[in-house]
């Protein structure tokens, strides 16, 4: 599915003509969010616009993205007008991924929507959005083209973190011919690639380290009759996180390391949230489709990547509940 050149055009023409577009990622931001977001936002202040960008509640930029170029340009939620004129959605899948900037966008005037997610219900008055695109980085990259706005240097490391992140660093199918095009685009720009790569993924408080030995110890495989049917699954709580000294917005990476388990096609990990739920990361290699698992649990996603989350406080049953589904 692509977008249409008149969609194109009426998104450039709303954002030229906003006085002060406004513009807001899924709350707590990876990298695909915030380097989607600052990138358009850092192309807007080139041309001397004013602009203001943020998240929902809580608001705090994750560690591993602070050596982002343009956070100067990001503002609390509390900066966001009640009624913006122009608003603009990164990597947002529906409403409720805005939190608490939400009845903003609901009462934007036009609310333009930037995302790739398959589950996306096209909650804007304007929708660019390509469910084969492989990061909303990819429709930033298009959509500054199209506004004439050049690339630069900060503006390329940017949208070089998003697709790095989205792509688990040129790895995953959704990395496409276009994709190593735009990157080889980015890399033009004189951007430290191996540096964001580096700190985007391989950089962690040793407390990391500490909380990894936690979560380990703790697999469990819930076999199925093949291995298409099959997870491996942890689960850390608000207790490990203390204990190894970090905070949970830093245990994004615990899945790829679950992943790696040959014997089953699904990975998951399930993380407390503060208020004694749970939040579930699942991850496929390709045979199984959790994304629609997760929708189908009143979350959402990608069907290799996808996640929701979970009311019960059981993480053994939140998981025997998940395996259940994939036989089914
Ligand atoms: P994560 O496991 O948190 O890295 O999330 C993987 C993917 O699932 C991301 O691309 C998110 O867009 C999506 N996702 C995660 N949690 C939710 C949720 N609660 N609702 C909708 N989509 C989600
Ligand atoms: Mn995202
Ligand atoms: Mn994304």
């Amino acid at each position: 599915m692509t977008i249409t050149e008149a969609v194109w055009n009426d998104a450039v023409a709303a954002i030229d003509a906003a006085a002060h577009p406004v513009l807001a990622c899924h709350l707590g931001p990876d990298g695909d969010a915030l380097g989607s977001m600052v990138a358009l936002a850092l192309g807007l202040a080139t041309r001397g616009r004013k602009v203001t960008a943020s998240w929902s509640e809580p608001y705090g930029v994750p560690r591993q993205y602070e050596f982002l170029p343009g956070l100067d340009l990001l503002s609390p939620p509390s900066d966001v007008p009640a009624e913006p004129e122009v608003m603009i959605t990164f990597d947002a899948g529906s409403l409720e991924r805005l939190g608490t900037l939400e009845p903003n966008a609901r009462a934007a005037g036009k609310l333009i929507v930037v995302d790739h997610h398959r589950s996306n219900d096209h909650f804007g008055h304007i929708n660019l959005i390509d469910p084969d695109a492989a990061a909303s980085a990819v429709l930033v990259h298009e959509l500054l083209g199209r506004m004439g706005i050049p690339l630069d240097q900060q503006i390329a490391q940017n949208l070089y973190a998003g697709l790095v992140t989205d792509t688990g660093r040129f790895q995953y199918s959704n990395t496409t011919p276009r994709v190593m095009q735009i990157a080889a685009d980015l890399i033009s720009h004189d951007i430290d690639h191996p540096k964001i790569a580096r700190i985007v993924y391989d950089t962690h408080p040793i407390g990391y380290l500490r909380l990894l030995s936690i979560a380990l110890s703790r697999i469990e495989m819930i076999p199925g009759p093949s291995t298409e049917t099959s997870m491996v699954w942890t689960w850390i709580d608000n207790d490990d996180v203390k204990t190894a000294g970090i905070g949970m917005d830093d245990t994004e990476a615990l899945i790829d390391v679950v992943r790696v388990a040959e014997e089953a096609e699904v990975a998951c990990v399930l993380k407390e949230t503060p208020d004694g739920r749970f939040k579930v990361s699942m991850r496929a290699k390709g045979a199984a489709d959790v994304g629609a698992i997760c929708e189908a649990l009143g979350g959402g996603g990608h069907a290799l990547a996808a996640g929701f989350t979970a009311d019960g406080s059981d993480p053994r049953a939140i998981a025997l509940d998940i395996a259940a589904r994939l036989k089914a």
